[in-house]
């Protein structure tokens, strides 16, 4: 910590200076000191003022400071100012020799010049050698002084005092090697932190520039509902809608239900839907109004953590006015033809009805053919009605609060009479009341044809059982049957236009192929779904999920 602030502060300053600033602030604690002493000598020890030792020690010193400022450092040598603290030495040494042994002490300035050739962090062996050299040279003249009367205190001066200098200088020596080693790591963390930061932006600009060369929108969202990656078409879906603010799901925003006029709640937008965990697909919205407006098919897949943890989701929207503005002229052509031909077979129906009852007149082989025509008049006209339809429940679905259980019952007690026909049993097991969000016509339309179906493929008879189970947000309605059932394949394909199964084929099973596929569009309009399961000879069961409740009443 203490290190870094001197990086920032100090330090930067230092690495500012010009090398003489820099050679001559190394140098300024020491000349301070012996200005200091020079100063207070002539009062303090006015007997070193005849020290002809100690006055070349303060001129030296003098010298060596100015020396700092004149030399031009920058054009010679690199280590080559590393003199100046060796002639420290020599100036220390004239200072102590001239004003011993008034004051002996004045050897410890030599840490000045130790320090600094330690921590230059150059010429490791030569500064540890001079570390030790310098001070002992100083000391030395001292101890000569007294040879042959030297005592054993005065050679552990001489030596401890030059080798307590050298563990300075290793101390110091160490402390700048650990000091550089962490300043090259952190330099070299610096360097990757980079390299990851510039792959990173590369790698978010490459992920941009796909996103946008896509034709579906797409918005990734965390939980609080942020935008953490959004597409120029995402953004263009958002301005369409008139969103005003960047949080999705929230703020006014012109998203309409299938009838392109009723705004959806909040909760059943597609991206509040998402955030909500649910998983879902081709769910259709309409984004804004007017000319402008665009269909759009929505899909989303939850974001889960390692963990498990739900952590957001992705949004990917298609534009699909183009396909849906055909489809509905498709779907009108089909619902005036089908139109054109209801009367004309209603009359051959009904005039056939009126031959065949009219009493005793016809013989039996003509009787016999008439009741063909009749039954064929009557299929063409299921055919027309299936039709009919198809096309009419296309965008036409009003949800609202709705009981399950009673469109159960209804459902079961008009096909009491066939499933009692075909030697077909009823069970339901389903809670009193079940409340989900449901337009009550077009569910029921679902049940009826789940349950004749049920009948109908049941053809040995059998049991056909009608069960529900609902959470906080889903109901499941799940009809079951015990009869003929259908391959993996066959359970692939059921839900498209015209499919039938080959087994339902070969036993001459009427029908068309078209009730299915308007069961799941109404599922779907409601933001439900449809499953089947199955397996040849082992029944079936179809699962309707449907949202259990509305949006919250508006006052
Ligand atoms: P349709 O019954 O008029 O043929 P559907 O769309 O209702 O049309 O069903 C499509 C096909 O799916 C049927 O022809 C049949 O082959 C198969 N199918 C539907 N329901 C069942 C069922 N409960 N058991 C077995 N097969 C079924």
């Amino acid at each position: 910590m203490a290190e870094a602030l001197f990086h920032r502060g100090p330090g930067r300053i230092f690495r500012r200076l010009g090398p003489r600033a820099q050679v001559a602030l190394c140098q300024l604690p020491l000349t301070v000191l012996v200005a200091v002493m020079a100063a207070i000598t002539p009062s303090a020890w006015p007997s070193l003022m005849h020290s002809p030792l100690y006055a070349a020690g303060l001129a030296l010193h003098g010298v060596l400071f100015l020396a700092c400022f004149l030399v031009p450092w920058e054009r010679l040598a690199h280590r080559l100012y590393l003199l100046i603290p060796v002639l420290d030495f020599a100036a220390i040494g004239f200072l102590r020799n001239g004003a011993a042994p008034l004051l002996p002490g004045l050897a410890v300035l030599v840490v000045f010049p130790v320090i600094w050739l330690s921590a230059s962090g150059m010429l490791a062996r030569s500064s540890l050698v001079l570390s030790f050299l310098g001070p002992f040279f100083i000391m030395v003249p001292s101890a000569a002084g007294d040879f042959p009367a030297l005592t054993a205190s005065d050679l552990t001066t001489v030596v401890l005092f030059p080798v307590m200098m050298l563990a300075v200088s290793l101390a110091i020596r160490f402390a700048s090697v650990s000091l550089r080693l962490q300043q090259r790591e952190l330099a070299e963390k610096d360097r990757e932190l980079r390299e990851l930061l510039a792959a990173s932006r590369e790698r978010e600009k490459l992920l941009e520039t796909v996103l946008d060369a896509t034709d579906v929108g797409i918005a990734a969202v965390d939980r609080s509902g942020h935008f953490l990656v959004s597409n120029s078409r995402q953004r263009n879906f958002r301005r369409a809608t008139g969103a005003d603010e960047d949080v999705p799901g929230q703020g006014h925003q012109l998203i309409f239900g299938q009838d392109r006029r009723t705004l959806l709640p909040v909760d059943r937008r597609p991206i509040s839907r998402a955030m909500a965990g649910e998983s879902f697909a081709d769910y259709l919205v309409w984004a804004g109004e007017g000319p402008e407006q665009r269909a759009v098919s929505t899909a989303a897949r939850p974001l889960v953590s390692e963990e498990g943890r739900l952590t957001g989701a992705v949004v990917v929207y298609t534009d699909v006015t183009g396909w849906v503005e055909s489809l509905a002229a498709n779907q009108e052509l089909i619902s005036n033809v089908s139109h054109e031909f209801k009367n004309p077979l209603n009359s051959i129906i009904g005039n056939v009805d009126l031959v065949l009852d009219e009493a005793g007149g016809l013989p039996p082989n003509l009787a016999q053919r008439l009741l063909v025509v009749q039954r064929n008049a009557e299929r063409l006209l299921d055919l027309v009605a299936d039709l009919t339809a198809s096309a009419s429940t296309a965008l036409n679905v009003h949800p609202k609060r709705t009981d399950l259980a009673s469109l159960v019952e209804t459902s079961l007690s008009s096909a009491q009479a066939s499933a009692q026909r075909s030697h077909v049993e009823f069970a339901a097991d389903v809670p009193s009341p079940l409340w989900a969000y449901a337009d009550p016509l077009r569910i029921g339309q679902v049940l009826d044809n789940l349950v004749s179906n049920a009948i109908k493929y049941s053809p040995g008879g059998g049991r056909v059982s009608i069960s529900a189970e609902a959470d906080m947000q889903w109901v499941r309605l799940s009809v079951t049957d015990t009869g003929m059932g259908m391959s993996h394949e066959d359970v692939a394909n059921v839900f498209n236009r015209f499919f039938r199964t080959e087994s339902a084929q070969k036993a001459a099973i009427p029908g068309v192929g078209l009730g299915l596929s308007i069961t799941r569009m109404i599922v779907e309009r409601h933001g439900g779904s449809i499953r089947c399961e199955s397996g040849e000879g082992q029944g079936s069961t179809f699962t309707v999920t449907l949202p259990a409740e509305g949006p919250p009443p508006s006052f």
